[in-house]
C-alpha cells in the first residue's frame, strides 16, 4: 500500500476513532479541532470539587464499538443500579429492576410479564427474541416510531411502556419515543445484557483513552477549518494542510461554511443542570424517570451514589436532564420534590446547554439516505453520529467505517 496522508477534521469520538484505526494501519494522520481540547461533545469540567460532564452521558459497558477500540476496564467504570425508578405525579418512586448480567434466559422474560399476553403473544415472542439480540427485524418492519410500536402493544399504562419510555429518555434522549423501534430495541437489548456506567472521574476519560494511542504531534487543536477540497484543507489562519484523503466529522450545523450538500437534519436540544445538596435524600443509584405528562424533567441521577469521586464527601451531586428550553430555575421545584427535600436545600452548581446536541431521525428511510451520503467525493469522507444514530457507540462506529473505506481504497489502488 502507498504511503497516504489523511486529515481528520474534528477530535470528537468519530474523529478520534477514525484516527485511531488509521494509525493502527500505519497511515499518517493529522487530527484538527477548533477547540483547545479533544472529546467534542464529551468533556468534563471540575467545579468546586465536583466533576461535571457537559451533558450527562452514561455508557453501556457492552457497547460493541467501544469494546472494539479500547479495553473498557481502562475507564474505571462505576455501575448504576440496574433499572429505572419511575416517578409518578405524586412523586412516589416505583423501582423497576432489570435482571442482572449472567441471569438465566427465563429471568429476561420477567420484563415481558407485563405484556397482555392474551392479545399479543406472537408479538411478545418476537419482542423477546429481539431483546435477546437474536432477531433484529420482525417488529421493525411495520412501525416508524417506538411510540407506534408501544401503542400497538396496548401497553400504554404498563411497565413495559415505562421501560421503553425510560430507555428512550435516559439513553436516547427521546421521551416522545420518536426513535425508530430498531434503534430503541437495539439499545434495550444492550441495556438488558450489559451494565450502565460512568467513568469514575468523568466522561472525558473516554475520549482520552481512545486518544492515548495517537501521538500528541498528530493533533492540531485550536485550529478552525474553513474549507475542504480533495487535495487540502484550509484553516482560519489561511494555513493549508495537504492530504490524500480527509474525513470530516463536524456536525452538519457547524458546516455551512464548507458548502457541503448536507441533508436537512432536525436537531433536539438538551440541557443538563447540576444541583448539590447536603440533605438526606430518598433514592439510590438508579436513573430516575418522571412518567407523568406535565414533567419538565427527562431524567435525574444522584451521581455520587454511582461514583463517590463526582462530589466532595458528604455532598450529593444531582444531574437533571431536560429539553433545552427549561432553565435550572424552572426545574428546581420538581427536582426537589423528586428527592423529597426543600427547594432551598438544592444549590445550583452549573448548567450545560447543547442546543443541537442530538440529531433526530424520524424514519429509517431518512437514516439510510444520510448514510448513503457518507462520501462527498473520492477523497472526502464523512463520519459523525448523525450518520448512524445519536449514540457515542455509533459515533465511534462511523469513524471506523470511514477509516476502513480509505484503507480499502488505498489497498485497491496499490493492486
Ligand atoms: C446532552 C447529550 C447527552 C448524550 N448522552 C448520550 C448517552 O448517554 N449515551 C450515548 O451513547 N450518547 C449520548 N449522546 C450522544 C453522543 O454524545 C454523541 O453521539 C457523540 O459524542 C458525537 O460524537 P461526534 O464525534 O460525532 O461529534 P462531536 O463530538 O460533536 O465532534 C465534532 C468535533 O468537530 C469539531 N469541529 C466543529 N467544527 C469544526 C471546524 N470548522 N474545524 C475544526 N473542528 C471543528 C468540534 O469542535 C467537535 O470536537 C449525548 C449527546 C448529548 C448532546
Amino acid at each position: 500500500m502507498h504511503h497516504i496522508r489523511v486529515t481528520v477534521i474534528g477530535a470528537g469520538l468519530a474523529g478520534l476513532s477514525a484516527a485511531s484505526y488509521l494509525r493502527r494501519n500505519n497511515v499518517e494522520v493529522t487530527i484538527i479541532d477548533k477547540n483547545p481540547r479533544i472529546g467534542g461533545m464529551l468533556s468534563t469540567e471540575s467545579i468546586k470539587g465536583f466533576f461535571l460532564d457537559r451533558g450527562f452521558h452514561p455508557v453501556l459497558d457492552n457497547f460493541p464499538e467501544l469494546n472494539r477500540i479500547i479495553n473498557v476496564r481502562s475507564l474505571h467504570l462505576r455501575e448504576f443500579a440496574k433499572g429505572f425508578s419511575f416517578i409518578d405525579s405524586e412523586f412516589s418512586h416505583d423501582d423497576f429492576s432489570i435482571p442482572q448480567r449472567g441471569d438465566s434466559f427465563s429471568q429476561y422474560l420477567k420484563i415481558l410479564k407485563m405484556l397482555p399476553f392474551d392479545k399479543t403473544t406472537g408479538l411478545a415472542r418476537r419482542t423477546t427474541k429481539t431483546l435477546l439480540g437474536s432477531a433484529r427485524d420482525g417488529l421493525n418492519a411495520n412501525f416508524t416510531t417506538t411510540k407506534e410500536l408501544l401503542e400497538q402493544l396496548v401497553v400504554r399504562e404498563s411497565k413495559l411502556h415505562g421501560f421503553f419510555r425510560a430507555l428512550n429518555s435516559a439513553l436516547l434522549l427521546d421521551p416522545e419515543c420518536a426513535t425508530p423501534p430498531a434503534e430503541s430495541i437495539a439499545t434495550a437489548s444492550l441495556f438488558v445484557r450489559g451494565q450502565l456506567c460512568i467513568p469514575d472521574t468523568g466522561i472525558a476519560e473516554l475520549p482520552s483513552q481512545i486518544a492515548s494511542s495517537i501521538p500528541l504531534e498528530n493533533f492540531r487543536l485550536d485550529s478552525e477549518v474553513v474549507s475542504v477540497s480533495d487535495s487540502h484543507i484550509t484553516l482560519a489562519t489561511r494555513e493549508t494542510i495537504e492530504h490524500d484523503y480527509t474525513i470530516v466529522t463536524v456536525a452538519p450545523l457547524d458546516l455551512p461554511a464548507l458548502n457541503f450538500p448536507f441533508p436537512e437534519i432536525r436537531y433536539l436540544g438538551y440541557s443538563t443542570h447540576y444541583f448539590a445538596t447536603e440533605s438526606a435524600i430518598t433514592t439510590g443509584a438508579m436513573i430516575q424517570v418522571p412518567i407523568f405528562d406535565h414533567s419538565k424533567i427527562i431524567s435525574t441521577v444522584v451521581l455520587d451514589e454511582v461514583s463517590a469521586l463526582y462530589a466532595p464527601r458528604g455532598v450529593h451531586l444531582i444531574s437533571v436532564t431536560t429539553k433545552s428550553e427549561h432553565d435550572a430555575k424552572a426545574v428546581l421545584g420538581e427536582a426537589a420534590s423528586i428527592f423529597g427535600i426543600q427547594q432551598k436545600d438544592l444549590d445550583h452548581i452549573n448548567s450545560y446547554q447543547l442546543n443541537y446536541g442530538v440529531p433526530s431521525f424520524t424514519s429509517r428511510t431518512m437514516r439510510a439516505e444520510t448514510y448513503n451520503g457518507q462520501r462527498i467525493s473520492n477523497k472526502i469522507l464523512l463520519a459523525g453520529d448523525y450518520l448512524l444514530g445519536s449514540s457515542l457507540d455509533l459515533a465511534i462506529k462511523s469513524g471506523r467505517l470511514a477509516a476502513q473505506n480509505i484503507l480499502m481504497d488505498a489497498f485497491n489502488r496499490a493492486d
